[in-house]
């Protein structure tokens, strides 16, 4: 990665964390989940608005690290619109890119947080968001924490 790219790609985090975008609640969703990540104070609650098997709107409020901030914010831009089977596969993708640092196809604006699998510590957070709005589609488990993976 290009240092040019790298410094794009903070200025997208840092503007992200800063303004975040959806920063609010849902009155009308329909699933909510709350992500938990303890080691980093990092907490977030995630509200959708599904009709069928699109998600029509997404949301989020909370607070924590920059890195998770942005990866929330960048996460309700990017997913709007998507069935739940995009959202699941998007979350296949990112999960890898934050670990690995490999990006598969066109990531779009979350490529910028490709850099963060140089950060293994900060990887959790990035991918909190994600976890918790997964686990809001699904219905399931109501609060997810990273400490209960792996
Ligand atoms: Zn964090």
């Amino acid at each position: 990665m290009s240092d040019d790219l790298t410094d794009l790609y903070q200025e997208l985090i840092l503007d992200h964390s800063r303004r975040p975008r959806n920063f609010r609640v849902l009155p009308n969703c329909n699933r909510m989940a709350r992500g938990d990540n303890p080691i980093c104070g990092d907490n977030y609650t995630l509200y959708a608005v599904v009709d069928g098997d699109r998600v029509v709107d997404i949301s989020f409020q909370g607070s924590g690290c920059a890195i998770s901030k942005a990866s929330a914010s960048l996460l309700t831009e990017t997913l709007k619109g998507k069935t739940i089977a995009e959202v699941k596969a998007q979350f296949a993708r990112v999960h890898d890119m934050v670990t690995t640092g490999h990006t598969e196809g066109d990531m779009g604006k979350i490529a910028a947080l490709a850099g963060v699998h140089k950060f293994p510590a900060r990887v959790k957070c990035a991918v909190l968001p994600w976890h918790a709005l997964v686990a809001a589609l699904e219905g399931g488990a109501k609060t997810v924490t990273t400490e209960a993976e792996e």
